[in-house]
């Protein structure tokens, strides 16, 4: 008989578990049993459809059996089975496990004590067995067989006989050491409690024979003798089987939610928030909705797929139900169980049942309000979610031409010129001064770099917040509200800031009209680079800046031309000149030189062109003329 090694990363996988200091070890029940459900779940769906399969709802059940002397521990179940092939890509690699994607992706290896926090699999078994034999028969198959290991050296697959279809687990039980007593988990005491503790809803009975005793009935002359005792053995289901999202609300603790959640949905993280919602009416459902606290590392990909699990009457009847989330929600995992809708619908039938739409505009608005909720009396973690989701939100903002903003503007936050904190827009609003017109944004990669923007030195002069945007999409999404309450969105580079100061305005343009033919030597000199050259309005201490006029702002250039397959986009460049900085003395005294104040027009836009954080376009030659100046 061949012994066939494992995957390397199973083997990885099952040496953690082998070493494993984890002192948890007892969790390996709960995998088994969630497993033996899986596979139940999976047989009993078919029959629902199917007469072939011969079994009704109560002949499905999960039976453990314990022996003490053989130290042995069989969990048996009546599910789908696995055939040989199976054996050997479910057991003998777990590539395709969804609990080890998560461990391998999230490089926990490292870290043994987070394991057990959530799904560990069907190796767990090695945390507390020497041996582990699986004895198999696919529904459909007349063929069992027995996958046999005692760890890492390696398995068999051998035939086997076996009636039914499904799946028994043997564990010889390895032997106890000053640390662990695994004689304990042969007990019917602690497998009872065990099975409390961590399967109670599993939807079908784990069943066990449990030996009472009782008094012996006793005969009149045995009156003075000692009470006799007698063993009886009777069966016992272990779970109550009700699902956690059907229990009453105030049977459950927190520690149950978030057990659940890092159990199901593979994240040892604790969610953020999560609601327990019963729905009555319209639609009629139970959900358990969750925050997580970070986002999963392909949240931002096209990988990622959204969704909730979907029930019907406590059947699984999809994985990933994508319909019930929109995008910007995207991030909410979950379940919904609802009773109005048919079993046997199918993915294509799904996605117009009326009943679905109904039970997702439900959803939809629970999360709002829940997320609105966590940001007034829970700030501090709702900054957590805004640093995990926050982009999502921001692109549902922005995304079907604004259909949704009315409904995620006040989930936004910004940071600000103001202690560089977060606030809503309403809160910006509401601290908004008298004589105050717009709300103002700047754009930049980062805070430290809008900090330093030149243009943002007049607004914050007059003592105006500022909204410091540094995602790509944050100006798309402003442009998209145009207003909140009513106020305008007032870039710090527009050429109305909307500020009083009609004296200083009206010097300015003076001095351009004097200037005229200055600034126009200078904007010839450029070549086009710029659509014109003006005296800055904005400027205190810096000599140049850099706007646009017109629709596309410098920023969305960068952002437009960043994407892949995007159109080169320029957008329409003025270089600003502060006429209070001793450089525009030097420009006028040389106004007749054309040839230096051309060389001059190069040096301020290449500088300018640094500060917005913009590539310059000819280095060598910016280089060479700081050079020659020198
Ligand atoms: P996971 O449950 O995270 O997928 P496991 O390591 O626990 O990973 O199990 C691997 C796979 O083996 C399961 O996905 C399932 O296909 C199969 N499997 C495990 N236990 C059983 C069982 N009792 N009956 C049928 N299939 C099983």
């Amino acid at each position: 008989m061949e012994t066939k090694e494992f995957k390397a990363e199973s083997k990885r996988l099952l040496e953690m578990m082998i070493h494993s200091i984890y002192t948890h070890k007892e969790i390996f029940l709960r995998e088994l049993i969630s497993n033996a459900s899986d596979a139940i779940d999976k047989l009993y769906f078919k029959s629902l459809t199917d007469d072939k399969v011969g079994l009704n709802k109560e002949d499905f059940a999960i039976w453990l059996t314990a022996d003490e002397e053989t130290r042995t521990l069989k969990i048996t179940d009546n599910g789908i089975g696995m055939t040989e092939e199976e054996l050997e890509n479910n057991l003998g690699t777990i590539a395709n496990s969804g609990s080890l994607k998560f461990k391998t992706e999230n490089k926990l290896d490292e870290d043994s004590q987070i394991i057990g926090q959530f799904g560990v699999g069907f190796y767990s078994a090695f945390m507390v067995a020497k041996k582990v034999t699986v004895i198999s028969k696919a529904y459909g198959s007349d063929k069992a067989y027995k996958w046999e290991s005692e760890g890492v050296d390696g398995y068999t697959i051998t035939e086997a006989d076996k009636s039914g279809a499904g799946t028994e687990i043997i564990l010889e039980m390895l032997d106890d050491t000053e640390d662990e007593k695994y004689t304990d988990f042969l007990d019917q005491y602690r497998l009872k409690s065990l099975v409390k503790k961590y399967s109670d809803y599993i939807r079908f009975p784990v069943k066990m024979e449990v030996t009472h005793s009782r008094p012996v009935e006793k005969s009149d002359d045995d009156e003075n003798k000692e009470p006799e005792y007698e063993e009886y053995v009777e069966i016992e289901t272990l779970n109550s089987m009700i699902p956690l999202w059907k229990k009453n609300k105030s049977e459950l603790k927190e520690e149950d939610y978030k057990h659940f959640y890092t159990e199901k949905f593979y994240d040892y993280n604790e969610p953020l928030r999560y609601a327990h919602v019963k729905n009555e009416g319209n639609a009629n459902y139970n959900a358990l909705l969750y925050v997580p606290s970070k986002a999963p590392f392909d949240f931002y990909s096209k990988e990622f797929e959204k969704g909730l699990q979907l029930y019907s009457n406590g059947v699984l009847i999809m994985e990933k139900c994508s319909d019930l989330l929109p995008d910007y929600y995207g991030f909410v995992k979950g379940l919904v169980d609802s009773e109005d809708l048919s079993l046997n619908i199918s993915r294509e039938m799904l996605q117009h049942d009326r009943q679905l739409k109904v039970i997702a505009k439900s959803i939809e608005k629970t999360i709002s309000s829940e997320l609105k909720k966590m940001q007034k009396n829970d700030r501090e973690k709702y900054e957590k979610f805004w640093e995990a989701f926050g982009l999502q939100i921001k692109y549902g903002v922005y995304s079907d031409y604004g259909m949704h903003k009315d409904k995620l503007q006040d989930l936004l936050l910004f940071k600000t010129s103001k202690e560089k904190k977060f606030v809503t827009l309403d809160e910006y609003v509401t601290g908004m001064r008298e004589e105050q017109k717009f709300i103002y944004y700047a754009t930049g990669d980062s805070i430290e770099r809008i900090e330093q923007l030149p243009q943002t030195e007049l607004v914050k002069d007059n003592g105006f917040e500022i909204l410091y945007l540094t995602d790509n999409v944050d100006e798309f999404a402003i442009k998209t509200l145009m207003k909140y309450k009513e106020k305008e969105f007032k870039s710090v580079s527009a050429d109305d800031l909307g500020l009083e100061n009609t004296a200083k305005q009206e010097e300015i343009k003076a001095k351009e009209e004097e200037n005229a033919g200055l600034l126009k030597e200078l904007s010839e000199a450029l070549d086009g680079k710029v659509s014109k050259v003006i005296l800055s309005q904005r400027l205190k201490s810096h000599p140049v800046c850099l706007t646009s006029e017109g629709e596309i702002t410098l920023e969305m250039e960068k952002v437009l031309n960043s994407m892949p397959n995007g159109q080169k986009i320029t957008a329409q460049r003025v270089l600003e000149i502060n006429p209070e900085h001793e450089i525009f003395g030097k420009l006028q005294a040389m106004s007749d030189d054309k040839e230096k104040l051309g060389k001059y027009a190069k040096l301020l836009y290449s500088q300018a062109l640094l500060i917005e954080g913009m590539a310059i376009e000819n280095p060598v030659e910016f280089s060479n003329l700081i050079c020659e100046l020198m």
